[in-house]
């Protein structure tokens, strides 16, 4: 559907290209290569371009002096670009023309791509920072598969990145739509209903108690 194209977070057209999460060849080969990126997360905000008012992710060359602790994280190719992602650190300094964004207002500017390289990024960064000790044995645990598994080096356990699976709904009588809002969010901002775990939840259940509507 072509008005999916317009909407954040979907039909971003990013390939994962997950077969080569354990290939460190060629993740190496493809870091090396001019064509390479990487988006930066502070404190789980993506640098952004366009100043105050948030317009695109910025995707920089991975020589760039921001990235000299390596990008380990690979998102996969996006735009024509092998793109990975980074953390910096919170006091790092921010390139002039960038901006430090929080991702759910700025969400709404991003074309489809960039929200789910942010979106991912930043999920695969908050992932790790509050599962770093395995959930077996307590010991500290380690970053593999291009940052999409930790694995326990002392009792072996594999430990994989939080996944929820969800629905998006949206309920039409005719022409018209039912659609949401938080009071807090940017102008513009509306949101379809949203039904997670639905298997336990049926549509029509999640449907009357979140909007409060009979369908
Ligand atoms: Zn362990």
């Amino acid at each position: 559907m072509a008005w999916m194209a317009e909407l954040g977070f979907a039909g971003g057209g990013v390939s994962r290209a997950a077969h080569l999460r354990r290939d460190a060849a060629a993740l190496s080969a493809l870091r090396a290569t001019p064509e390479a990126r990487a988006i930066v997360l502070a404190e789980g905000q993506p640098l952004m371009t366009g100043g105050e008012s948030p317009e695109d992710l910025a995707l920089l060359p991975l020589d760039h002096p921001l990235l000299a602790g390596g990008a380990p994280v690979w998102l996969g190719y996006a735009r024509g670009h092998p793109v990975f992602a980074a953390e910096i650190a919170a006091d790092a300094p921010v390139p002039a023309g960038l901006i430090r964004a929080d991702l759910r207002p700025a969400a709404a500017r991003l074309a489809a791509d960039a929200g789910e390289l942010a979106a991912t990024a930043r999920a695969l960064h908050l992932w790790h920072d509050s599962h770093r000790f395995c959930a077996r044995c307590g010991s500290p645990s380690d970053m593999v598969d291009a940052g999409w598994q930790r694995i326990c080096p002392a009792c072996g356990a594999h430990h994989f990145p939080r996944t929820d699976p969800v629905v998006i709904m949206l309920i039409t009588a005719g022409d018209r739509a039912l659609l949401g809002r938080s009071p807090g969010w940017p102008d513009r901002n509306v949101s379809f209903l949203l039904a997670a775990g639905c298997r336990a939840a049926p549509f029509p259940l999640v449907a009357s108690s979140q909007p409060g509507r009979r369908v």
